[in-house]
């Protein structure tokens, strides 16, 4: 049963003409599958509201090819063709009593209309956001004039798919009347453009007439980035604050959040959860429309005091609803601890960024509710339940144990070493990965309360210890290890000399190590290890020196949003940062590195080396044990399964997948495991 407290949390609320059941509002988000994967999108976001999100929105929708947003792939409403996909996407919400949204969108010049090769429109002459070798034009007013009805009849189409909240999107610097708004995009010098009167006519009149076609039936909603973070923009003291007050009371609902998507999205390494109350304080008095806002909420605790404070009327999240699509559910059956927090990684947009469906770190359901057909709180129970036995408690292991034993085996979990959690616990002793524990805590709870699965620690399992242990099902989760010769994506074989200097890797540093300054850190793995390595040595007083083959440090994390704030971290720790550049061997007093682009060589002097390039999987215990069917056969071992790093290495969110998709999988039939996809249909020609 709820806690009384939290009541106020499931009160419902109006919003124009509609009714949300309660203030839990997954605001629109992308999730690399809109209108190319529609029943996949759809099925994702019903389970949302199965999971009682009162509310659940598309991701960005577009209304016209004028402005389409290929390669990424978002929602798509340009003619009654496309109602049907969305349309299914609404019965799905519905079907569990929820409100549906759509986020109807028309990007202007943050679109370059790869497909299409429509010229995009902007406000003023300007190139396209990126670096795409084409710029947009100025709008005419019959251009203006086209987009109103452009997006008039989108919303009737919207509405005709049975959407209940529709919106003006003017968010993210994406939104084409966010454009119109600021005055550093906006310089016309007619009716819609100069003052803040002007600039905000076009957003008003989409308002109008978007409430005009379908205002009797579904509400109007405004997503208004009223901060933009960035020199010359909107700021919530200045013209963020004047355009809502201007238009307060012309939508149904605010969705207020800041610009662009990397302030809106911060990663946890850099802003902890409620970083963008700052910028909502103060607005519900300037409206009595409804307020929902974001900020990474995860705490029941915090959402009630945001209502109570007056702050917002309505919780917004996109990534605790990734991460757990039944956290309203579970707050409303007094099941808090059983929250799978977010933890901040933004590996939920590296779906958006690549173009593939999304997944997550915590819910390794994301992303397969329909393709695989996985449910984020059930799992099927096993046909013979019988004993298992996990080797290795990191995130793969902890997570197939935990499948296991829901599934109804009874599960021995042997860890070798005293601490739980394999690579998340030391790496979420880093610097600003502290909430990644979270991968942990989860699990570690779910665990305490599944009676079927005992956890040994500090137990090192040999092969005759599996062995003699007799369990049916055998699963190695015994992770990977960072190599300490060089190899990796630039060098494909051990860099020469390697053992003329102090050589370190991520282990070590983790384990406590102190390297000898200076120390030249070659980072060929381009995510987040590299640089949090490099930040906790600045920390320790150490000098680093960043020598990466790639343009720019972490540069995958251009994925997840965060490479301009990791750049500029180790810049501000006075890190040298020497790019483009891979190593050609190394000798006492150094290292000789070498132009990735003319192979001119560099010497670099160092103290000591540490190489963060690639990781060897653990597998010694596997292949002693697959090596002897024999032995494996008298102990009663019918399956052996490698999971997690110590398959392959990869992502701690790639590790929990696979720890949850071995734990499903290794008892089905065969021919069973058929992955759904949807076909496009040829037209009839
Ligand atoms: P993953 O990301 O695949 O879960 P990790 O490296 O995080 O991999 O975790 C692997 C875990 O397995 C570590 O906690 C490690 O101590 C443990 N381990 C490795 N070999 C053995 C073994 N032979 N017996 C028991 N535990 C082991
Ligand atoms: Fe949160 Fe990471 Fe999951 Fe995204 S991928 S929802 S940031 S845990």
């Amino acid at each position: 049963m709820r806690d009384p407290r939290y009541d106020l949390l499931f009160e419902p609320v109006h919003i124009g003409p509609v009714r949300t059941r309660n203030r839990f509002y997954q605001v629109p988000h992308c999730n690399g599958m809109g209108h190319v994967h529609p029943s996949a999108m759809a099925r994702m976001r019903g389970i949302k509201a199965e999971g009682s999100w009162g509310v659940v929105c598309t991701e960005e929708c577009e209304i016209s090819p004028l402005s389409e947003f290929s390669p990424y792939i978002e929602a798509r409403l340009w003619d009654k063709r496309d109602i049907p996909a969305l349309a299914r996407m609404c019965d799905e919400v519905h079907r569990h009593g929820s409100l549906a949204g759509v986020e109807l969108a028309f990007n202007g010049y943050s679109a370059p209309n790869r497909y299409s090769r429509e010229i995009p429109w902007a406000p003023s002459n300007t190139p396209v956001r990126g670096y795409d070798p084409i710029q947009a034009r100025a709008m005419s007013r019959a251009d203006i004039k086209q987009l109103r009805e452009m997006h008039r009849a989108a919303a009737l189409r919207a509405r005709q798919a049975g959407f209940d909240i529709i919106y003006v999107y003017a968010g993210h610097d994406l939104g084409l009347p966010f454009h119109f708004l600021t005055q550093r995009n906006n310089r016309r010098d007619d009716e819609y453009g100069g003052v803040l009167e002007n600039r905000v006519r076009l957003l008003r009149e989409l308002i109008e007439d978007t409430r005009d076609a379908v205002g009797d039936r579904c509400a109007v909603a405004v997503r208004l980035a009223v901060d933009e973070q960035v020199a010359g923009g909107l700021t919530r003291d200045g013209e963020g604050a004047e355009i809502f007050s201007m238009l307060a009371q012309l939508p149904d609902l605010w969705d207020v959040n800041v610009a662009n998507w990397s302030n809106d999205s911060v990663t946890s390494r850099f802003a902890s959860e409620g970083y963008q109350e700052a910028f909502l304080l103060g607005l519900k008095a300037l409206t009595t429309k409804p307020i929902v806002g974001v900020g990474r909420y995860t705490s029941p605790d915090t959402m009630l005091s945001l209502v109570r404070r007056g702050v917002l009327d309505l919780i917004g999240a996109a990534r605790p609803s990734i991460a757990d699509p039944f956290l309203p559910k579970k707050i409303e059956e007094g099941r808090m601890e059983e929250i799978r927090e977010c933890i901040g990684c933004n590996v939920c947009v590296s779906g958006d960024h690549t173009s593939t469906p999304l997944r997550c770190t915590q819910n390794p359901t994301m992303g397969e509710e329909w393709r695989r057909g996985w449910h984020p709180e059930s799992v099927e129970p096993v046909s013979h339940p019988n004993r298992a036995l996990v080797v290795g408690a990191g995130p793969a292991g902890l997570e197939c144990a935990r499948i296991l034993g829901a599934r109804g085996m009874e599960v021995a979990l042997v860890e070798g070493t005293r601490t739980l959690g394999g690579r998340v616990a030391l790496e979420s002793r880093l610097p600003g990965l502290s909430s990644w524990s979270r991968v942990l805590d989860y699990r570690l709870d779910a665990l305490s309360r599944l009676s079927s699965v005992e956890i040994y620690r500090e137990s090192r399992l040999e092969m005759q210890d599996v062995l003699d242990f007799a369990a049916p099902h055998v699963f190695i989760a015994t992770g990977s290890s960072w190599r300490r010769d060089g190899l990796g994506r630039a060098l494909r074989q051990p860099l020469p000399g390697v053992q003329s200097l102090q050589v370190f890797t991520p282990d070590d540093v983790m384990a406590g190590a102190v390297l000898p300054s200076p120390v030249l850190l070659f980072d060929d793995d381009h995510y987040y290890m590299g640089s949090v390595l490099a930040e906790r040595l600045a920390a320790q007083g150490v000098e680093v020196i960043f020598v990466t083959p790639a343009p720019d440090v972490a540069t995958w994390t251009h994925n997840t949003l965060e490479q301009h704030r990791i750049q500029r971290r180790l810049l501000e720790l006075n890190i040298t940062i020497i790019a483009s550049h891979s190593l050609m061997n190394v000798t006492p007093e150094g290292v000789v590195a070498c132009c990735a682009y003319t192979d001119r060589p560099r010497f670099i002097p160092a103290a000591s080396l540490l190489l963060v390039t690639s990781r060897e999987p653990e597998q010694g215990l596997y292949l002693s044990l697959s090596e002897s069917p024999e032995q494996r056969l008298s102990a009663g071992i019918e399956t052996l399964t490698l999971v997690g790093d110590c398959l392959a290495p990869g992502t701690i969110a790639a590790a929990v997948y696979s720890g949850r998709r071995m734990a499903r999988e290794f008892d089905a039939p065969a021919g069973s495991l058929i992955m759904r996809r949807e076909i496009p249909q040829l037209e009839v020609l």
